[in-house]
């Protein structure tokens, strides 16, 4: 079977090794003369860049990149890349890169036509009301890793330098117009960067499948990301360069941020402080907290695990299954078993708890969290005790 394969769901998606060469007809259906390449400094160092710019150069585009974004990406990184957008005379954005440079590109997108501030368009209430639809720009987003599935999401994660929280700004539209799936972009990725971006697909996965939400399609869509992740995710840490393996573990990516419409919960929560003050790897550290909260979460999750541990084949039943299988998945690809391998240390549980309590992700963890039940977590999470 060819790995390929041309969807309108959750957008429109052209997946399949090499189409990377489709970018400038895409940028062009969406209107695109002069776009953007919104991606990170890491990256723009790359090849992959310059074949992409290129590929648009010789089809008669005039595009420029923009790569002033860093992991854990700040207000800044966006607004410098709206002046420059601005600058440039631009007409569109391609948003290219894992998570930083996809949601960098996508608050560009949004915010070149918008007159208030980027916190304005928080994930709050109603703001998204806020937000003058007709100045937004068209963005075309090509994934490079496999992991944040940014790629169709509609929304950005980006840090607010003010309270070292990181934010999340949403607008149904923010939803990229077209994305380019090539699992030959994440051929690159190290051992250590697959496992850690899988790991966190992973736990999109989860997290939404556990959320106590009501929405079969997402769930639908959970069980079968995480089946892929199963299958696929120890081949491509083993092997960087087996397509298939890569391929399945970008579609599991896509698959997880399309499930997480339902909601994710404590892992993200926990582990969004530690990357806004920390700056640790966002998918690592959603990696290393996953047993802990799934412990913390079993009485409200015992029944959805039975169905999952069925669907995964996995060698027992039920809670002890699933739990059994992702620790022998973090051991197989190298996760660290503790926070405190990544940095946290107990004296920073008491802050990080007040900004997981008011993190977006907590309303939707199975269990109902307090402040003091997140510093008893971290402090498991820290000391590594299941
Ligand atoms: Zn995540």
């Amino acid at each position: 079977m060819e790995l390929k394969g041309n969807w309108n769901f959750p957008t429109s998606i052209r997946f399949g090794a090499g189409r990377l060469r489709e970018l400038p007809e895409v940028c062009r259906a969406l209107g695109m003369r002069r776009p953007l390449l919104v991606t990170d400094a890491a990256l723009a160092r790359l090849p992959l860049v310059a074949t992409a710019v290129n590929a648009c150069t010789e089809s008669g585009l005039e595009c420029a990149v923009y790569s002033n974004v860093q992991p854990n990406p700040v207000a800044d990184n966006v607004m410098y890349g709206v002046a420059t957008y601005q600058a440039g005379g631009h007409d569109g954005v391609i948003a290219f890169g894992g998570g930083s440079g996809l949601d960098v590109g996508k608050a560009v997108g949004l915010m070149v036509g918008q007159s208030r501030p980027l916190f304005d368009f928080e994930d709050r209430e109603d703001w998204y009301l806020r937000v003058n639809v007709s100045g937004m720009a068209p963005v075309v987003a090509v994934p490079t890793t496999a992991g944040t599935g940014s790629e169709v999401g509609r929304a950005a994660v980006i840090v607010d330098p003010t309270d070292h929280t990181k934010k999340i700004i949403f607008h149904p539209r923010m939803m990229p117009g077209t994305v380019v799936a090539d699992p030959e972009l994440t051929f690159g990725l190290p051992p250590q960067i697959t496992a850690a971006t899988g790991m966190d697909a992973l736990s999109h996965s989860l997290e939404a499948y556990c959320s106590p939400l009501y929405h079969p399609l997402a769930e639908g869509v959970a069980v079968e990301g995480m089946r892929l992740v199963k299958q696929w995710l120890p081949a491509a840490v083993e092997d960087g360069r087996n397509v298939t393996a890569r391929a399945h573990m970008l579609i599991a990516s896509s698959m997880g941020a399309t499930a997480f419409q339902k909601g994710l919960g404590a892992m993200h929560s926990l582990s969004h402080p530690c990357g806004a003050n920390l700056n640790t790897h966002h998918g690592l550290t959603n990696a290393v907290v996953m047993p802990y909260v799934l412990v913390w979460n079993r009485a409200a999750i015992e029944g959805k695990m039975q169905r999952l541990a069925a669907y995964l084949e996995l060698p027992g039943r039920g809670f002890d299954a699933v739990l059994e299988w992702v620790l022998a998945l973090r051991r197989r690809i190298a996760i660290p078993n503790t926070l405190a391998d990544t940095g946290v240390r107990p004296e920073h549980a008491v802050q990080f708890a007040a900004q997981a309590l008011a993190d977006p992700s907590t309303p939707t963890n199975p269990v109902p969290m307090t402040r003091d039940d997140f510093e008893r977590l971290y402090l498991r999470c820290i000391r590594g005790e299941l």
